[in-house]
């Protein structure tokens, strides 16, 4: 039964301007995708912020770097990376030796584009002795430009780390930067004015709101979100209170949830992370800070796009070697550096 679906699912599929569609996530679907992973020897890893039906179908859910790290010692060698290309790449630049396939290569990242190689270039010709540090949101090429990734987890950890009189170039994440800055006290350090415009549309007034309409609740925030300075001076003057608010990778989210104390949590971050939440916690009511926080790129992995992957082994994710070798050396330096967990 299962094998006799496939022409009538992969009829359906169209090439839209924004991504496949036309297959619903069917449980003959899911019989499908299982049965044609198997066959390719096939891994599927999905972030957290994917469409729900792409999560339950996964083999693995999490953050982009716990991710990378289930892709480098999988046993499988091809690796299906259900996020954006950047992750992709990230899963490719720790598996040189394996094939990393994406449902959709078109699935960009705001944050990842707001800087590009030349401009990094350029900002380093004006700060010649400066260390940079790329948050994971940066392209292989950016890396490969690097000292030193970090991960939301441990990025004021890799500031700290290094010497005082030294310059930091910190891309491309502005909230992040401004973050990271505030708990480092650090003055020679460089911002990159990069954002995330989903998680930029999370803003303080919808925060300020959500805390006055829900006295109770605890608040997860992720410091990429333009509300993370919001939530910690609120936090600061007592409206809402300290021991209720969480800055964590969504990665933290997920164990934060587990030890949660409250009925109800505010989530700060893209949409998609409710799903795993509510799975980690039933007994807990997540609300979003903002509901429309919702990333296109991430959707654009759809059971259509899932599908045409598995059956035509594509879109394959290629790094130059060379370049591969130098954003590993910079995405293991993370590694080594506090406790990196999960980024995004
Ligand atoms: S939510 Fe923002 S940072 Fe994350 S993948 Fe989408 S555009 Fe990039």
């Amino acid at each position: 039964m299962a094998t006799s679906v496939l022409p009538t699912l992969m009829g359906s599929v169209i090439d839209g301007p924004t991504g496949y569609t036309g297959v619903e996530a069917t449980p003959e679907w899911a019989q499908e995708v299982r049965r044609l992973a198997r066959e390719r020897n096939a891994t599927i890893l999905a972030h957290n912020y994917q469409l729900p039906e792409i999560q339950d179908v996964a083999d693995h859910v999490g953050d982009s770097l716990a991710l990378s790290r289930i892709a480098a010692e999988a046993e499988e060698d091809t690796i299906v990376f259900c996020g954006v290309h950047f992750m992709a790449e990230t899963a490719k630049i720790l598996s040189p030796t394996k094939t990393v396939l994406i449902p959709d290569g078109r699935a960009g990242c705001s944050l990842a584009d707001s800087i590009t190689a030349d401009q990094l270039r350029e900002w380093k010709a004006e700060h010649p002795d400066a260390m940079v540090v790329s948050y994971v949101n940066t392209t292989a090429e950016v890396k490969a430009l690097t000292d030193i990734c970090c991960t939301s987890s441990n990025a004021v950890d890799v500031v700290a780390s290094i010497d005082p009189d030294r310059e930091v170039l910190f891309l491309p994440d502005q909230f992040l930067g401004a973050h990271v800055k505030r708990e480092t006290g650090r003055a020679n350090m460089h911002i990159w004015a990069g954002e995330c415009h989903v998680h930029a549309g999370i803003n303080g007034d919808e925060l300020t709101e959500q805390a006055r309409t829900h006295p109770d609740a605890e608040l997860f925030v992720h410091p990429e979100c333009g509300c993370a300075t919001s939530a910690l001076y609120l936090a600061g003057e007592g409206s809402f209170p300290a021991d209720r608010v969480h800055i964590l990778s969504t990665g933290g989210m997920i164990d934060a949830a587990k030890q949660a104390k409250s009925t109800q949590v505010l989530v700060a971050t893209e949409i998609g992370m409710l799903h795993q939440l509510r799975k980690a916690a039933p007994g807990i009511d997540f609300q979003a800070v903002n509901d429309r926080a919702s990333c296109p790129y991430m959707k654009m992995i759809t059971p259509a796009a899932l599908l045409r992957c598995l059956v035509e082994g594509a879109d394959e994710v290629h790094v130059d070697p060379a370049m591969a070798a130098a954003g590993r050396a910079s995405v293991q330096r993370m590694i080594e550096i506090g406790n990196p967990g999960g980024g995004e």
